[in-house]
């Protein structure tokens, strides 16, 4: 994991205690120690750790499947995609599905499709909360 950190010249993350200072006296490598369980407080330390702003946008986030980066795509495009095949045999109105998320994006790398579900407007509020500083 060290070797990683430095080659690639990313930041490690970690509640090791051992390996943090590792990272830090031996490799030199950008350490931080993650102090608290709760996701939420671990961004929020992260975030004002390195003076981040959270995106708003999807075209600014990675891929949670490969680290991708991700575009906007056009509809035709998601009607043809993978994504969309597994809702409809599932049952999905992928015409209703679609009207209610207008806005589709893939990954670059991994071509796995995003649109802004549940799950997205869960983390907007959240970071949203944080970045606000509650
Ligand atoms: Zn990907």
């Amino acid at each position: 994991m060290l070797e990683l950190s430095g080659s690639e010249n990313r930041a490690l993350l970690t509640r090791d205690t051992e390996l943090h200072s590792r990272a830090k006296q031996k490799c030199g490598i950008s350490s931080l120690l993650v102090q608290d369980g709760d996701v939420l407080r671990q961004l929020n330390q992260v975030r004002q750790h390195y003076g981040l702003v959270f995106p708003k946008e999807p075209e600014a986030v990675r891929c949670s499947v490969c680290n991708g980066t991700l575009e906007l795509v056009s509809i035709e495009d998601i009607l043809r995609s993978l994504e969309i095949n597994k809702l409809r045999t599932k049952g999905v109105d992928i015409e209703k599905f679609i009207q209610r998320y207008p806005h589709f994006y893939k990954c670059s790398q991994c071509s796995k499709i995003f649109w802004k579900g549940q799950h997205w407007r869960n983390m907007v509020n959240k970071t949203r909360l944080l970045s606000e500083g509650h």
